[in-house]
């Protein structure tokens, strides 16, 4: 049995100041994916600490936390059938340099450091990631697909 899963994906503080969010969230939109939440925010210490704990005492981290606080970012949950795997195929890996032609990350950035776009390694991370920003009910799931809402708007029609 088939089911879908949740991601969280970031646009990161470069991504916003450069005017991509639309390009961004339109990537997997136009995937199918359907963004169940989504807002902007200035990351505290408290969510950088937790979203990139895995990191903490590498050589990037001081940079790293400090980068993911340098301006507001986008945070959105996205559904899909396959979307963790499937939004990091979409954002290309981590370094943009390297990253193949067409995903988010090769196409819009250059360096490992500014890659503008986070997301969920696993399914256990993405869980945890969408705790750190998400309350559940800033979570949307439930509303009726176009067909359906036309079909009532006609039937609606005396
Ligand atoms: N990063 C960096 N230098 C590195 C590795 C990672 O600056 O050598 C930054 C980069 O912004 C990356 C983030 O740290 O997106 C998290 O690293 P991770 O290995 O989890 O990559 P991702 O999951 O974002 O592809
Ligand atoms: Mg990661």
């Amino acid at each position: 049995m088939h089911t879908e899963e949740r991601t969280f994906i970031a646009v990161k503080p470069d991504g916003v100041q450069r005017g991509l969010i639309g390009e961004i969230v339109k990537r997997f939109e136009q995937k199918g994916y359907k963004v169940i939440g989504l807002k902007m925010l200035q990351v505290t210490d408290e969510q950088a600490k937790a979203h990139y704990a895995e990191h903490e005492g590498k050589p990037f981290y001081p940079r790293l936390i400090k980068y993911i606080q340098s301006g507001p970012i986008v945070a959105m949950v996205i559904q899909g059938y396959n979307a963790v795997a499937g939004a990091r195929h979409i954002m290309g890996s981590t370094n943009p340099d390297t990253a193949e032609v067409g995903t988010i990350r090769a196409d819009f950035a250059q360096v490992m450091e500014y890659n503008i776009v986070h997301g969920s390694d696993s399914v256990a991370s993405a869980e945890r990631e969408i705790k750190i920003y998400f309350n559940d009910n800033e979570l949307f799931t439930e509303g009726k697909c176009m067909s359906e809402l036309v079909i009532e708007s006609l039937d609606a029609e005396v």
